[in-house]
């Protein structure tokens, strides 16, 4: 049964924490400081919990991106062929299974905090004062709260640049693109960054035509070059047609079509068009001015590295402080707040993560690239194991894709994993363990037996790969 409320006066309620977002941020810092005995309430505008992650970012896209995926492996496989005829599926059909996950996952996070005795209120937070904030609902003032420590995690948004009406029925951003409730069998999508990325996956996944524009000179430059341009590879393979070093001059749009005029000159006709260029920390109009806190031009606060503002009583986490704006690091971030505001010592901050991108193929890299491995003038070596040669693909079909370890020529050190491919997000970890692990040398992958067929079997052939370059 959760905990009665302590009604200090009136509908005035006091805590020890309040948490404004229940993204993974949010979720993070309230779970931590229940467990270390304090009395918390937690804050979102939704009526139901889980933060833009559950509801507009991380979960619908994936589920989206799961059920594309399957119908690109039912699609291909030569024995379902001969049992149906191939389908087209439309946005809308595959949308449903997404909404379902959302649900499950509403469910599965909602049960937490009924569990670990945390209030949960539903309304816009104001904060007023450095121990009080406001929740306004839609018909005016619902509730006021008192707390001792705040964490902000408020989370982030789609940016709008000025000039795109957002209201237009076929103008999306990621938020809206999940209410797509019409036949396209054209988007333009503007921006490739890993959102642009993953839905141009998910909407060529879907048989549509997709123009990507990227305003970059390459796909996602942070990643080992030659992992980039493989994913530039099998987009373009799939038809993904990539425009790059490209910048938007105005948008036309129509009752059955919009038109973008880019500045190079070129125009390009379409269904519709996603926006995916940017995103702005959630911080305007909720009060921060009143703590004397001032969000940079994104929206974004400043914290130190035990995720405290500028104001000795407020913390903040999650896509609202910026880097990396990942679900993973949120949920991190948010405990880590959570730990120094409960008093603990020696907390370390988030700093090294891994990186899952969920385009068709799939990518993922934990540690340093070829290039910066170059740049600090490091003798490193390559190991390689291509997926088409492991037994595990070869039965499951996933042969599209590898797996590269970086590793030191001296000490054999693990410097870096970069994988892409089905499952690559799950691969790395792998490597990730090792290489934060007290015994972080290759060796491991040839003096451990790991299960067999497996594709963690990659680490093995790359490592053997790699050692037969040494002398
Ligand atoms: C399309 C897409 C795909 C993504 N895919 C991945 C992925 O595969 N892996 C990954 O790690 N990350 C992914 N991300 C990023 C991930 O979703 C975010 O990093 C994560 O949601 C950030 O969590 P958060 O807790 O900071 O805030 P959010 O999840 O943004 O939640 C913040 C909550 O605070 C609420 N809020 C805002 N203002 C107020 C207020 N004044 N009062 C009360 N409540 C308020 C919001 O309504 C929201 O519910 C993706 C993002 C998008 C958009």
């Amino acid at each position: 049964m959760p905990r009665k409320k302590e009604v200090v006066s009136g509908n005035f309620v006091k805590y020890d924490a309040v948490v404004l977002g229940s993204g993974p941020a949010g979720e993070g810092a309230a779970m931590k400081l229940a467990k270390s005995g304090k009395r918390v309430a937690i804050v979102d505008i939704r009526e139901q919990l889980g933060g833009n992650c559950t509801h507009v970012g991380t979960i619908p896209s994936k589920a989206l991106r799961q059920t594309v995926s399957s119908i690109i492996r039912y699609q291909r496989d030569p024995m379902f062929k001969k049992v149906g005829d191939w389908k087209q599926f439309t946005m809308k059909q595959v949308l449903r299974n997404a909404h379902k996950v959302i649900q499950q996952q509403v469910d599965t996070h909602s049960r937490f905090y009924d569990r670990n005795n945390i209030d949960v209120f539903h309304g816009r937070a104001y904060i007023q004062d450095k121990n009080t904030v406001i929740i306004f609902s839609e018909d005016g003032i619902k509730e006021t709260l008192g707390f001792k420590q705040l964490v902000v995690a408020t989370g982030s948004r789609p940016y709008h640049p000025q000039g795109l009406d957002f209201n237009h029925p076929r103008v999306f951003d990621s938020d809206k693109i999940l209410d797509l409730d019409f036949t396209i069998h054209k988007i333009i999508i503007y921006g490739a960054g890993v959102i642009g990325c993953e839905y141009a996956s998910i909407f060529i996944g879907l048989d549509h035509k997709v123009d990507l524009i990227n305003t970059q000179h390459q796909l996602l430059s942070y990643l080992d070059d030659e992992i980039a341009d493989a994913l530039s590879y099998h987009l373009r393979e799939q038809g993904v047609l990539i425009r790059h070093n490209e910048q938007i001059d105005h948008l036309e749009t129509f009752d059955d079509h919009v038109v973008l005029y880019l500045q190079s000159g070129k125009k390009i006709k379409a269904d519709a068009i996603l926006w995916c260029n940017g995103r702005s920390g959630n911080t305007d109009g909720m009060g921060l001015e009143n703590v004397g806190l001032t969000p940079n031009s994104r929206g974004q606060l400043a914290v130190n590295d035990q995720y405290q503002t500028e104001v000795e009583n407020v913390y903040a986490a999650g896509d609202v402080v910026g880097w990396p704006s990942l679900a993973s690091a949120a949920y991190d971030q948010g405990r880590c707040a959570g730990s120094n505001m409960a008093g603990e010592k020696d907390v370390k901050p988030v700093k090294d993560i891994p990186t899952g991108i969920y385009t068709i193929p799939e990518i993922s890299f934990f540690g340093k690239t070829e290039s910066q491995l170059t740049e600090e003038k490091i003798p490193y070596e390559v190991g390689q194991a291509s997926f088409r040669h492991l037994a595990r693909a070869q039965i499951t079909g996933d042969t599209v894709g590898e797996l590269k370890i970086l590793f030191h020529r001296d000490t054999l050190e693990l410097l870096g994993v970069h994988c892409f491919g089905n499952n690559a997000a799950e691969i790395i970890h792998i490597g990730q363990a090792v290489m934060q692990s007290g015994n972080n040398t290759i060796k491991y992958f040839v003096e451990t037996t790991f299960n067999y067929p497996t594709m963690a079997e990659a680490y093995r052939v790359a490592t053997l790969n790699g050692m037969n370059r040494l002398f």
